[in-house]
C-alpha cells in the first residue's frame, strides 16, 4: 500500500508512522505512484459537484483489503485519534460525500479491479453472478460480462459510477421498476467496518450489515468486493421517445408503461424546458428544436417526454413490432410525436457517455453542478411539479430534469436506503402508494454564466424547495441527501432513524467512516 500524508496534524502522523511498518513512506511528489502528492490531494477534495472542496491530510491507495482493514482497525483502537476515513469510489458525489477534511482519504480505484464472472449452466440451480471489487466502475462490469453474453439487470444512466459508491446510495435508472435499485440485485458483499473487521455477509449470513451498507451512505463499512446478479444480455434495444403537453397524461402513461414489465424493459421521462433539455445520446435522436418546433428561445411553454425502451432477444426479434405496438397504442402522446431508434445493449446503456464527450468539447463538464434529487410520492408528483416550476426559469436552465415511477415493492424495507413514507391516512398496501417519482435536477453553471453568488443563490433555492417538498403536503425525501443540521438527518430518515443509528452503533461506534455525509460528529 502506499500511503500519503500531506499535513502535519500530530494524530495524522501517529497514524503514518504505526503504518509505516508495512506502508511505502512517501517523502516526495514523485514517489507516490504515477500521481504526484499536489494531483493525488486535488483529487481528493474534488467531486463531480465542484461546490465543496474538503483536503483529507492523508492518502491510502491500497493494495488489498486488508490494508483498509490495518488502518481502521488502528483508527477504532486508538480512541484518542480524532482522524476520520472516507472511501472514494469514482467521486461523483455532488457535495462532498466522498471528502475527509483533515482525515483520511482511501482511494478504492487502487484494489486490484477483479471482475469474476460465474455463469450458470444449464441445469444447474442458482444464478449468475459477478464477483466485482469495490473500485470497479459499472462500464467495466458491463464490457466483462458483455464478453459471455451476460449483464446486470439494473443500471444507473451514467456507468462511469463505482460498485461501491452506488450501491452506497441505491442505483436508479430506467429498468428500477422491474428489476428495483441496484441495491436490490446484490447477492453478497465483503465489508470492512468501521472496527477494521473483514465480514462477508449476504441475506442469511451477517444479514444486519449486509442490509446495513446497502443504501447506507458509506456509514457501515467499506464495500470492498460485491457479488452482482446478472442475466442474459439482449442484443440489441428498441428505443423510443413520445412528447406530451399534459403532466397528467404523462405520468398517467408512464405508469401505463411500468405496469408492463412483461413488455417493457426501460422507462424514463423529462421535463422539456428549452432546447438545452437535453437528455441521453444527442445523436440518436433529433434535437427538440427538431422535435417540437415550438420549442423555441423565449418560450415558455414546457413539454414533457417519455422515453422507454424494449430489448431485443435475438431468438424474439420478429415479435418485436407486434410487442412495440401493443404498447403505443394504449399511449396518449402528441400524435406524430414519436421517435425511434434500434441500438446496440451497450451503447443504449453507454448513452450518457455520448453527451458528456459533447459537454466536454463545450467545456461544461467539469463545472458546478447543483443538483437536487429528490423521491416524490405519486399523491405529490404533480404538486412538486408546480412547487418546482415556480423556483426555476426554462430560459437559463441548462441541463435535464428527469422525472419518471419506481416500484416501492421492488426495494427491500431492510436496507438503510429512505423512500418517502405511506401518508398514515392512506390505505396502506393500496396501489397508488406503492408508486414513487424520482426528480433529478440535474443543472450544470459555468462559472462565467454564474458567478459563486448566482450559484449560492441557487442551492438556497434548492434548498428551499427540497425543505418544501419534505416538509408540506408532498412528503417527498431527498435521494443523494445533502443536509446540514442533526435534526434534518432524523427527519430524513423518519421512523427508521433508530435504526439507522443503532446499526452505527455496532459497525462503526467511534464514527470514523464517511465523514462527508455530515451525519454523525466523530466520537473520541
Ligand atoms: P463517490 O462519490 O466516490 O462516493 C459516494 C459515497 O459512497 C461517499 O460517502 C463514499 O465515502 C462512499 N463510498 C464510495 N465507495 C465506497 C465503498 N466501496 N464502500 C463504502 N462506501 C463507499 N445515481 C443514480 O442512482 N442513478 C443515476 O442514473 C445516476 N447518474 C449519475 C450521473 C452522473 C453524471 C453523476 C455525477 C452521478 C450520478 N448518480 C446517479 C449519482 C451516483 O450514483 C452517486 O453519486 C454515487 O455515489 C457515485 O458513485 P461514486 O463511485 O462516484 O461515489
Amino acid at each position: 500500500m502506499e500511503f500519503a500524508m500531506f499535513c502535519t496534524r500530530v494524530n495524522t502522523l501517529l497514524v503514518l508512522v504505526v503504518l509505516c511498518s508495512s506502508c511505502k513512506f512517501i517523502q516526495s511528489p514523485m514517489d507516490f505512484g504515477p500521481l504526484n502528492i499536489a494531483q493525488t490531494t486535488n483529487t481528493a477534495s474534488l467531486d463531480f459537484g465542484r461546490i465543496l472542496f474538503h483536503s483529507p491530510c492523508g492518502i491510502l491507495r491500497p493494495d488489498s483489503p486488508r490494508d483498509i482493514s490495518l488502518l481502521l482497525s488502528f483508527l477504532s483502537a486508538s480512541s484518542f485519534s480524532q482522524v476520520r476515513v472516507a472511501a472514494r469510489g469514482a467521486g461523483h458525489s455532488i457535495y462532498g460525500q466522498a471528502q475527509a477534511l483533515d482525515g483520511i482519504v482511501i482511494m478504492m480505484d487502487s484494489l486490484p479491479p477483479t471482475i469474476e464472472i460465474h455463469r450458470r449452466r444449464d441445469g444447474d440451480a442458482g444464478f449468475s453472478y459477478a464477483d466485482v471489487s469495490g473500485g470497479v466502475l459499472w462500464v467495466e462490469l458491463l464490457e466483462e460480462s458483455l464478453k459471455v453474453g451476460l449483464a446486470p439487470r439494473s443500471w444507473t444512466d451514467y456507468l462511469y459510477l463505482s460498485i461501491g459508491g452506488t450501491l452506497s446510495n441505491g442505483g436508479i435508472s430506467g429498468q428500477a421498476f422491474k428489476y428495483g435499485p441496484q441495491i436490490s440485485n446484490v447477492l453478497q458483499l465483503d465489508v470492512i467496518t468501521g472496527k477494521g473487521e473483514l465480514v462477508t455477509c449476504s441475506p442469511t449470513r451477517s444479514s444486519e450489515l449486509f442490509y446495513a451498507v446497502l443504501g447506507g451512505l458509506g456509514q457501515f463499512g467499506i464495500i470492498t468486493s460485491a457479488r452482482i446478479f446478472l442475466q442474459d444480455a439482449p442484443h440489441k434495444v428498441r428505443w423510443h421517445r413520445v412528447f406530451y403537453e399534459d403532466f397528467d397524461i404523462f405520468t398517467k402513461d408512464q405508469e401505463l408503461l411500468i405496469s408492463m414489465p412483461d413488455k417493457v424493459d426501460y422507462v424514463e421521462g423529462f421535463i422539456v424546458l428549452n432546447e438545452k433539455s437535453l437528455h441521453g445520446s444527442s445523436t440518436a435522436f433529433p434535437s427538440y428544436m427538431d422535435s417540437i418546433p415550438h420549442l423555441q428561445k423565449g418560450s415558455s411553454k414546457v413539454y414533457y417526454c417519455i422515453e422507454f425502451a424494449v430489448h431485443v432477444y435475438q431468438a424474439k426479434d420478429s415479435f418485436i413490432e407486434q410487442v412495440v405496438e401493443e404498447i403505443l397504442k394504449q399511449m396518449s402522446y402528441m400524435p406524430s410525436r414519436i421517435y425511434s431508434v434500434e441500438v446496440s445493449y451497450f451503447d443504449f446503456l453507454n448513452r450518457v457517455r455520448m453527451e458528456e464527450m459533447e459537454l466536454r468539447r463545450r467545456g461544461v463538464w467539469d463545472v458546478p453542478h447543483p443538483w437536487l434529487n429528490m423521491l416524490v410520492p405519486k399523491s405529490g408528483i404533480k404538486e412538486f411539479r408546480d412547487l418546482l416550476m415556480e423556483h426555476i426559469s426554462p430560459e437559463d436552465f441548462e441541463g435535464p430534469i428527469l422525472i419518471y415511477p419506481l416500484l416501492r415493492e421492488k426495494w427491500s424495507t431492510n436496507t438503510s436506503a429512505v423512500l418517502p413514507e405511506v401518508p398514515a391516512a392512506s390505505t396502506v398496501g393500496g396501489e397508488d402508494d406503492d408508486v414513487v417519482y424520482i426528480v433529478g435536477v440535474l443543472r450544470s453553471t459555468t462559472p462565467s454564466s454564474c458567478p459563486p453568488a448566482c450559484l449560492h443563490d441557487l442551492l438556497r433555492r434548492h434548498r428551499r424547495i427540497a425543505e418544501e417538498a419534505v416538509g408540506g403536503q408532498v412528503g417527498a425525501k431527498q435521494y443523494l441527501p445533502h443536509h446540514q443540521t442533526a435534526r434534518q438527518w432524523r427527519e430524513h430518515f423518519g421512523r427508521g432513524w433508530e435504526r439507522f443509528a443503532a446499526r452505527k452503533a455496532r459497525f462503526d461506534p467511534l464514527n470514523i467512516l464517511a465523514p462527508g455525509q455530515g451525519i454523525f460528529p466523530r466520537i473520541s
